[in-house]
């Protein structure tokens, strides 16, 4: 790869590094994707697993968001629908409000409209059907326990759900490299090669050998996470802005099946608070969802200073989560030793967040710091897992107005 001049060299292998360079390679540009450790395992690794379909945006009247969800998640169950499955969501309803069953239908049947072409061009097995409002009886029985008659009604719709994180980056990638596109793993990159303000290329550290190499190229995009940020471009434009703020999210997976119906949603009182939400209380939503004879559960989120800038949970601390489940979901009495992985990350939080009252930051940030001469360094801060491929086509139509495609 030292001997060659790219367009781009593409900085992290997560979903949106890989899907950046999926992107850039097949658009014609000389891509090279560099990863420090293996290829989707940090947070792209750890997520919910769960390819939005944006009924959530709906509640804030944020079509666009809808709309670029419904599209990124096509690209998935188009390019590897044995890794997605198609599984049912319930949420229990109440008599009045916004989670009345007569809200809900009205919202449910919206969605439906708006994602009507949400299987256009997709196998049989990766349709997604229309939802509807379900009897309580229909719900998942680890939410009813012994009484149904508390709930109104349920609804139930339907989220693509990523069988392996892991494998679905490495079909991006294949992708990629059927495009023309270099990648290594293993290898850090460090430094900007910049000669007279104009960048030349990005040094990389085999991680293995120590050995140091330029890869020659005349953009370089930062995707690289948490650490996405690294790279000083001179004269910086953002140089004196505050440092960008992060919430450490959290989900847990139990060697137990606690629903044959599909995945339900309670609710959980913790730190987020979700201003916009439906209903403006204290609590927000968590999800269980069945793998095979195991759960899948979260997400529960911490501010980053809360969380001491570390990703490991204390014993307290996850103690106090479980107690935040099983306070939900009194007949699932969940015990600590149920619990087979935690799975952790970060993700970028709102500018103006406080450690007691934080919101996630909504959109994906991509930030310009041209050099001179058409090049330069494109930062990328990704917000969710399943709009990497559309903020992918943010940055190719970014970087066409610099590089030529061959
Ligand atoms: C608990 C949890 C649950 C979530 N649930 C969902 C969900 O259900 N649905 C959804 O859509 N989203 C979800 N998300 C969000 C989603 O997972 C993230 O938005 C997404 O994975 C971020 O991907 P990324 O590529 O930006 O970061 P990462 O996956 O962290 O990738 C960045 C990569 O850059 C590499 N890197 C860092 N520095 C360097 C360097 N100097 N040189 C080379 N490589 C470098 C890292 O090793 C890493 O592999 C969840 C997140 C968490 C934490």
């Amino acid at each position: 790869m030292s001997q060659n001049q790219y367009d781009t060299v593409v900085v992290g292998g997560g979903i949106y590094g890989s899907c950046i360079a999926a992107c850039l390679a097949q658009s014609g540009y000389k891509t090279a994707l560099v990863e420090a450790q293996d290829f989707g395992s940090q947070t792209s690794a750890n997520s919910l697993r769960t390819l939005h379909g944006g009924l959530r945006y709906l509640q804030h009247f944020n079509f666009k968001r809808f709309q670029r969800s419904v599209q990124s998640r096509r690209y998935f169950l188009q390019l590897a629908p044995q890794l997605i499955e198609a599984v049912p969501f319930h949420l229990p309803l109440q008599r009045r409000g916004l989670k009345s069953p007569l809200v809900m239908r009205a919202a449910l049947k919206l969605s439906d409209f708006l994602s009507r072409d949400r299987n256009h061009g997709l196998e049989q097995q990766a349709h997604l059907p229309n939802s509807s409002i379900v009897k309580p009886s229909a719900l998942p029985s680890a939410l009813l326990g012994n009484d149904n008659s508390n709930y109104a009604a349920g609804a139930r719709w339907h989220e693509a759900i990523i069988l392996n994180n892991e494998a679905l980056i490495l079909e991006i990638l294949k992708s990629a490299e059927q495009a023309g596109c270099d990648m290594t793993n293993h290898c850090r990159a460090q430094t900007l090669e910049i000669i007279d303000n104009e960048v030349q290329g990005v040094w990389i550290e085999d991680t293995q050998s120590q050995n140091k190499h330029l890869l020659r190229c005349k953009w370089v995009v930062d995707a690289a996470g948490f650490n996405t940020g690294q790279f000083k471009l001179k004269p910086t434009p953002d140089s004196n802005k505050q440092p960008l703020q992060w919430a450490r999210a959290n989900n847990f997976i139990i060697n137990r099946r606690l629903s044959n119906k599909g995945a339900f949603g309670i609710s959980v009182t913790d730190s987020l608070k979700d201003h916009r939400a439906a209903g403006k209380d204290d609590s927000r939503l968590c999800f269980c969802i069945p793998l095979e004879n195991n759960t899948l559960i979260g997400t529960f989120y911490q501010h980053q200073e809360a969380a001491n800038n570390c990703l490991d949970l204390s014993a307290a601390e996850k103690s106090r989560l479980l107690e935040q489940v099983n306070a939900a979901l009194p007949n699932a009495n969940i015990d600590p030793s149920e619990i087979t992985q935690w799975h952790s990350g970060w993700l970028p939080l709102k500018p103006g967040s406080s450690v007691e009252a934080f919101e996630l930051e909504d959109h994906s940030r991509l930030i310009n710091h041209q050099a001179a001469n058409n090049s330069g360094l494109l930062e990328v801060y990704g917000v969710k897992y399943t709009t990497a491929p559309a903020v992918a086509q943010d940055v190719k139509a970014m970087l066409a107005k610099h590089l030529k495609s061959n």
